[in-house]
């Protein structure tokens, strides 16, 4: 700490990731995998430009952002500072500007969707996650368990659109058990598909698991997280 006990957001923000990294290392450890195997994405929508050297100075490394106009201003000052994912719903006509600018998109959930993004990308293509709700929800986007493989026949022929494996977003529960269903119902979907798909893509990512429910997500095989209120739950102790 720098002075006093007051700690600066760096400070609260590196505090919280190790806290994070250690979480998920257990989890890993009970769904017999090795440390690191699952990646860890800061939800950078509560972050404005200016926090996010903070991020930066923090160790944070990938960072996941929900809205295109957004992405681009933070990307034009942090740029080079960080792996950049887009985790929010895809507009179509914003399509074109995110296609350029982001290593994997997580959130696909239409063929037409698929169709833009083909026109869009850039000449070695674009990467994507398939967002699929198990849950049934109807404020969520994302395709039933019997949707994925039409995306993935869509994506198949464009050759351009590449899929990287599933993402899903459980609904807010207080009892992170309660969702334990949803991420094993992800993993089944995901273990079938990479079954049949293997040949032809390398489904190998899972994206699941929110603030509240990482720990269990992991035990089920995310692959990704998607962190953002545990890396700021004390900003009311922090200064900026
Ligand atoms: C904001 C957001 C997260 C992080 O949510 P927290 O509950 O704050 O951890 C994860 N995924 C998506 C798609 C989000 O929009």
């Amino acid at each position: 700490m720098s002075s006093g006990s007051v700690q600066t957001i760096e400070e609260l923000i590196r505090e919280r990731l190790e806290e994070v990294k250690e979480n998920v290392n257990d989890a890993l450890g009970k769904s017999g995998r090795g440390p690191d195997e699952a990646r860890i994405l800061i939800a950078s929508k509560y972050y404005s430009p200016e926090q996010m050297a903070s991020l930066e100075k923090a160790g944070v490394n990938l960072l996941g952002e929900n809205k295109a106009e957004d992405l681009v201003s933070k990307q034009e000052r942090f740029g080079d500072a960080f792996e950049w994912h887009f985790i929010g719903h895809v507009q179509r006509r914003k399509a074109k500007e995110i296609v350029t600018r982001v290593a994997l998109i997580h959130s696909i959930d239409s063929v037409r969707l698929i169709e833009e993004l083909a026109k869009r990308a850039p000449e070695g293509g674009v990467e994507v996650l398939l967002q699929v709700n198990v849950s049934g929800e109807e404020s969520k986007y994302g395709v039933k368990e019997g949707e994925v493989e039409p995306l993935l026949e869509a994506a198949a022929r464009t050759g351009r659109v590449r899929v990287r494996g599933l993402m899903t977003l459980a609904p807010m529960v207080e009892e992170p058990e309660d969702v334990r269903y949803v991420f094993a119902k992800m993993r089944s979907i995901h273990d079938r598909l990479r079954g049949s798909w293997g040949p032809h893509f390398d489904l190998s990512e899972l994206s699941m698991g929110m603030s509240s429910d990482y720990r269990v997500a992991v035990e089920e095989g995310a692959t990704i997280v998607r962190i953002g209120r545990a890396m700021i739950e004390k900003t009311g102790e922090a200064r900026s």
